[in-house]
């Protein structure tokens, strides 16, 4: 096993920057464990535990969850947190959750090294949405045409058979645009203004591979 030196990011751009995607390309090819909310939070949803069944309903609607349930998802399984690189993606996603950040650096004992921005427009994002699919078993994603899978329709890792997700309904994605600016901007803001030497802000309209080095070198990865 190889012993990376720490790094602990926070990945942050609106729906349909293709964040997750480049999170999860970084992430297998560097040795970060991804923490990732919103698959979290649907696990809960899948295994219908108490948390699961009062976040369904929001979730589905492409709506936040409230912000003690979003630190809750991470706090419930503090040791998947003990590794030396860690990749956020989805926390913290409200002004409210900054201090939930913070106090989970405490609790677990690391820093955040890095926040970094994949910007895209609201006009491309919205572009580009609708095309995604995540593999049920693995929450790998694709996306149709940026990212397919190898094999139409089953994902890479496992053959599982790809599917959409709810909160990708036509009606729905204007929503989460929405709701990334009202809450998730200020964050992005926030961070740009508080931590200037951490902050790195990407150019997400690039082709894929772009912003992937791109990320790379941000990270002093390449
Ligand atoms: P994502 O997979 O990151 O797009 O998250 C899917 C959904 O999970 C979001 O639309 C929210 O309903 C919920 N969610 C994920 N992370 C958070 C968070 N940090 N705070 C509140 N809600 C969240």
């Amino acid at each position: 096993m190889v012993n990376h030196p720490p790094l602990h990011v926070v990945a942050f751009g609106r729906p349909g920057s293709g964040k997750s995607s480049l999170a999860e390309r970084l992430g297998e090819a560097h040795g970060f464990a991804m923490v990732r909310t919103g698959v979290l939070l649907r696990d809960a949803v899948r295994q219908g535990d108490a948390l699961g069944r009062q976040v369904e309903a929001l979730l589905a609607a492409g709506r936040l969850v409230p912000d003690d349930l979003a630190y809750e998802v991470l706090a419930r399984d503090l040791s998947a947190l003990r590794h030396n690189r860690l990749l956020f993606d989805g926390f913290p996603r409200t002004l409210g959750q900054v201090p939930l950040m913070a106090r989970l650096e405490q609790a677990v004992g690391f820093e955040i090294e890095r926040y970094v921005e994949i910007a895209v427009s609201p006009d491309e994002a919205l572009a580009r949405m609708g095309g995604r699919r995540v593999c049920p078993t693995c929450a790998a994603t694709y996306h149709l045409r940026k990212s397919p899978p190898k094999a139409e329709g089953v994902c890479d890792r496992d053959g599982t058979p790809l599917v959409g997700r709810a909160d990708d309904a036509p009606e729905v994605l204007g929503v989460r645009q929405a709701v990334y600016d009202e809450h998730t901007g200020p964050v992005v803001e926030h961070y740009r203004r508080t931590a200037p030497d951490r902050f790195v802000a990407i150019d997400g309209e690039q082709p894929f591979e772009e912003v992937s080095r791109d990320l790379e070198r941000a990270l002093g990865l390449s």
